[in-house]
């Protein structure tokens, strides 16, 4: 538990804690998300950024909560497709989602299941650190009702190194009051949370082939009419670029030929905006990107990059408009 918790807080202090966790509505994916936010919020010297993905209104359907946390501004306003920690609420979810999709090996996972780590592993083909906990079991005990939300919350307070699992309860129960719990319930909760503390077992285990989980490249907008998709992203009400940070333009540089055109900006980019031309060595060789309309600075171009040739810089170090 210590190495873990070492290597997250030297990801907070140094880089982006990613956390992405998938449930079903009314699992409690979108709570526990918003008490990481609740006790990030304390720490003046913490940023925090988090929002829920609902695929529909219903109880029961797939929902989807992101987090991030950091010591340093965040700037990536992405879906974020390759987490630090991926949890699992809800096991009846996964017949609907892959929710190690894109998780680098080596990562964290949280599952709310009966499962042994081992077990887990092996059931969804999993790489990294395993952590189960039995939280819909606890909280039958404490609420009458199997809610693994709170049990997860605690676990990722022990786990998360900038947090005070004995400061969490607290906080815990000043966000349920402000839901407008009943008394006994908030406290049943702040119980279920203390003795949700140490009771995760977990394992490193070794069982994704190489094949398993890979991330999706985007899609597209959906099921459209031919020739919609053209249509809608060059419609003058969606100019993407609207969305990036203000004051902040990507630039892309390769003077040395670095380019390996292994394709992954062009393949990962949502915009379709990244340019390149035929190369008889390569295959193909990017150029830059037409950051005009449609670049909203998601960074996807330069994390993926494996030669670093994207970059932000500030818009008054770069006054060139158009392709860069
Ligand atoms: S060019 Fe890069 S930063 Fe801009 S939209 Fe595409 S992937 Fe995102
Ligand atoms: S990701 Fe980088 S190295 Fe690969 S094709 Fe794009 S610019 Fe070239």
């Amino acid at each position: 538990m210590e190495m873990i918790c070492g290597r997250l807080e030297q990801i907070i202090n140094e880089e982006v804690l990613e956390i992405r966790g998938d449930g079903r509505a009314g699992s409690g994916i979108v709570l526990t998300m918003q008490s990481i936010v609740a006790m990030a919020v304390e720490d003046p010297t913490l940023y925090v950024q988090e929002w829920p993905f609902f695929s529909s209104a219903r109880k029961g359907a797939p929902t989807r909560g992101f987090l991030r946390l950091s010591r340093r501004p965040i700037e990536k306003s992405s879906e974020i497709t390759r987490p630090h920690i991926a949890i699992m609420m809800d096991e009846g979810v996964t017949t609907a989602i892959d929710f190690a999709e894109g998780v680098p090996r080596g990562s964290i996972f949280i599952l709310n299941t009966t499962l042994s780590p081992e077990e887990a592993a092996s059931k969804f083909r999993l790489s990294g650190r395993i952590y189960t906990i039995d939280g819909d079991r606890l909280a039958q005990h404490f609420l009458k009702k199997p809610l693994g939300n709170i049990s997860v919350f605690a676990l990722l307070m022990e786990l998360i190194p900038v947090f005070d699992p004995r400061r969490s309860r607290t906080r815990l129960e000043k966000i349920l009051k402000k839901r407008r719990l009943p008394e006994l319930l908030v406290k049943a909760n702040g119980d279920l949370f203390e003795a949700s503390l140490n009771q995760a077992r977990f394992a490193d285990c070794d069982y994704a082939r190489p094949t398993d989980h890979l991330a999706s490249p985007f899609g597209g907008y959906g099921e459209l009419m031919p020739g919609a998709q053209s249509r809608l992203r060059l419609s003058r009400s969606n100019l993407t670029s609207a969305y990036a940070r203000t004051g902040f333009v990507l630039q892309f540089g390769d003077s040395q030929n670095l380019c390996n055109g292994c394709g992954h900006c062009i393949i990962n980019c949502p915009e379709n905006i990244i340019q390149f031309h035929p190369d008889p060595e390569i295959g193909v060789r990017v150029t830059g990107a037409d950051v005009t309309n449609y670049c909203k600075l998601c960074h996807e171009c330069i994390a993926i990059c494996p030669k670093n040739l994207f970059s932000e810089v500030r818009t008054a170090e770069c006054w060139k408009v158009g392709p860069v």
